[in-house]
C-alpha cells in the first residue's frame, strides 16, 4: 500500500450556503440577498439581533458569553453582514456546539470563553502595535517603508473583525477601548495625503485602506484614486477591502463596477498596477458571490486580486486549513494567495496568536502543493521593522518566546537615527505556548516589573 500524502487535494466547487436555514431569514429572497442595501441594513450588531436571527437554535449560554465579551474584553464592536454570518456552520442548521466551534464565528463573533483565561493579553501588547499612528506624515497617512505608504481614508468597515490590528482607530469605541478619532474632514484628509505624495516622488506605492475602502462613498473614492493616478511617480495602487468577502454585494453593485472599470482603464493607460487586496481567513468564507465579485473586478481591468489572511489558532493554523483556503482562492475565485500575517500583538488576542516556530513549520508544510507564485508567505509584522518572512528571524530565544529581527531601511521616524539599521527588534510568542520555565519567567517579570 502506498503511503498517504500529508495533504490530499480535492477540487471543491463553491456554493452559496442556504441562508433560509436561519429562522430570521426564512423568507429572504435571492433578490434581497444579492442587494447591498439589504445586506447593510440587516447586519448583526448585538446579541439581541443575533438572537432574533438564530432564535433558540443556539443556547442562552452563547448569548451571555458574547455579551460578556463585548462588555469586558472585545477591542472591536460587533458588526457582521448577513453574507458573513451565512458562512458560519455553512452546511447545516447550526446548534450551540457547532456555532461555538465554527472558524469564522471564532474571529467575527468572539466570546469571553474563547479568550485565554490566564494570559488574555501579552504584557507587551499595545493598541497601535505597529506604531502606524506614530508614523503618520499627514492624518491617516503612514510612511513606514521607504517607497510605500498606507493611506487610511476612513476608520469604518462594513464588518468588524475581532482581531483587527487597527483596533486603536477602526470601528466604534467599546467598553474597554476608547478609539482614536480622525479629526479632519475627509476632503481635507485626502488633500493632505495627495499633497504629501506630490511632494515625495520617492513614494511609488500606495495602499488605499482604512477601515475598508468599501465604506468610502464611491464617487469620493474614485475621485481620490484619479488624483493618485495623476501623480506620475505613483506606480502601484492597492485597494484594501475585506468587503470583497464580507460584502461582495458591494463590489457587484452596478455603480461600483462601472466606476472601478473607469479607474482600472485609467490605471492601465498610465501603466499603473491597480490591485485589490482582500482578507480571507478560512475557505468557508469563499462562496459563489465572492468568486463573482473577484472575477468581475478582474474582468473590468483590475490587474490582480490578492489575499492577505491572518494566521490564527482555532481558525486556520493547520497546514490543511491553509491549503484548503489557498486552493479555493487560487482555483475557484481567481484571488492570489499572497500573505498570511501572524496576528499582531494587540490586547486580548493571545488565544489567536501563533508562535513564530509554529508559523515556520506551517510555511514548511504548505510548500510544494500550490503553484510557486501562489504559495503564500507567512510573515511577522514586527513593530518598528515591518513585514519579515518568518524564517528571517535573526535570533530566537524559544524558552522565553522572544525572537529578534533586523531591517534594511529607516522608517519615517528614524531618519536621523544613525543606529537604526543596526538595532535588533523583539517580537514575542504567546506565553501559553512556552515551556513551563518560560511561563514562570514571564510570571515573575509581570509580578515584579511595571511592563
Ligand atoms: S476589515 Fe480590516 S480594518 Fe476592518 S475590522 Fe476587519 S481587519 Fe480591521
Amino acid at each position: 500500500m502506498a503511503e498517504a500524502q500529508p495533504y490530499e487535494y480535492r477540487r471543491r466547487p463553491l456554493v452559496e450556503p442556504d441562508w433560509t436555514r436561519f429562522p430570521g431569514w426564512r423568507d429572504v429572497t435571492r433578490g434581497q440577498w444579492e442587494s447591498v442595501q439589504w445586506q447593510r441594513a440587516h447586519c448583526v450588531k448585538n446579541a439581541r439581533q443575533l438572537r432574533d436571527l438564530l432564535g433558540d437554535l443556539i443556547g442562552e449560554e452563547f448569548y451571555a458569553d458574547l455579551d460578556a465579551d463585548q462588555r469586558r474584553l472585545a477591542t472591536m464592536s460587533m458588526l457582521v453582514p448577513p453574507q458573513m454570518l451565512n458562512t458560519m456552520v455553512p452546511d447545516r442548521v447550526p446548534d450551540t456546539a457547532s456555532f461555538y466551534a465554527d472558524p469564522v464565528r471564532r474571529y467575527m463573533l468572539p466570546v469571553a470563553s474563547d479568550r485565554h483565561p490566564d494570559w488574555p493579553s501579552h504584557p507587551y501588547a499595545t493598541r497601535d502595535s505597529l506604531h502606524e499612528h506614530d508614523m503618520w506624515v499627514a492624518e491617516g497617512l503612514t510612511h513606514r517603508y521607504p517607497t510605500k505608504v498606507l493611506a487610511e481614508l476612513l476608520s469604518t468597515c462594513p464588518q468588524y473583525c475581532g482581531h483587527c490590528t487597527r483596533m486603536d482607530l477602526v470601528g466604534n469605541s467599546t467598553p474597554t477601548v476608547d478609539k482614536l478619532k480622525l479629526a479632519l474632514k475627509p476632503v481635507d484628509r485626502y488633500d493632505g495625503m495627495i499633497s504629501y505624495l506630490q511632494a515625495h516622488p520617492g513614494v511609488r506605492d500606495v495602499v488605499v485602506s482604512g477601515g475598508d475602502v468599501a465604506n468610502v462613498p464611491w464617487k469620493n473614492l474614485e475621485s481620490f484614486l484619479m488624483r493618485l493616478l495623476a501623480i506620475d511617480t505613483i506606480r502601484d495602487i492597492r485597494l484594501a477591502t475585506k468587503a470583497l468577502v464580507g460584502l461582495p454585494q458591494h463590489w457587484l453593485a452596478p455603480d461600483v463596477v462601472e466606476g472601478l472599470e473607469r479607474v482600472a482603464r485609467t490605471a492601465a493607460r498610465r501603466g499603473v498596477n491597480l490591485a485589490i487586496h482582500t482578507h480571507v481567513n478560512h475557505a468557508n468564507s469563499l462562496t459563489r458571490l465572492v468568486a463573482r465579485a473577484a472575477q468581475t473586478a478582474l474582468e473590468v481591468g483590475v490587474r490582480d486580486v490578492r489575499n492577505q489572511g491572518v494566521l490564527m489558532r482555532g481558525i486556520n493554523a493547520t497546514s490543511a486549513d491553509l491549503l484548503d483556503l489557498c486552493f479555493a482562492l487560487q482555483g475557484e475565485t481567481g484571488i492570489l494567495p499572497y500573505y498570511f500575517y501572524l496576528c499582531d500583538m494587540i490586547p486580548n488576542a493571545e488565544h489567536w496568536r501563533v508562535p513564530v516556530w509554529q508559523a515556520q513549520e506551517l510555511q514548511h508544510d504548505i510548500m510544494g502543493y500550490l503553484p510557486g507564485y501562489a504559495t503564500p508567505r507567512i510573515v511577522c509584522d514586527v513593530p518598528f521593522v515591518g513585514k519579515r518572512w518568518v524564517h528571517m528571524v535573526t535570533e530566537y530565544d524559544r524558552e522565553h518566546g522572544i525572537s529578534y529581527w533586523t531591517k534594511n531601511y529607516r522608517t519615517s521616524i528614524e531618519r536621523d537615527d544613525a543606529e537604526a539599521l543596526a538595532k535588533r527588534h523583539p517580537y514575542y510568542d504567546p506565553i501559553d505556548s512556552l515551556p513551563e520555565s518560560g511561563v514562570r519567567w514571564w510570571r515573575k517579570q509581570t509580578d515584579t516589573a511595571d511592563l
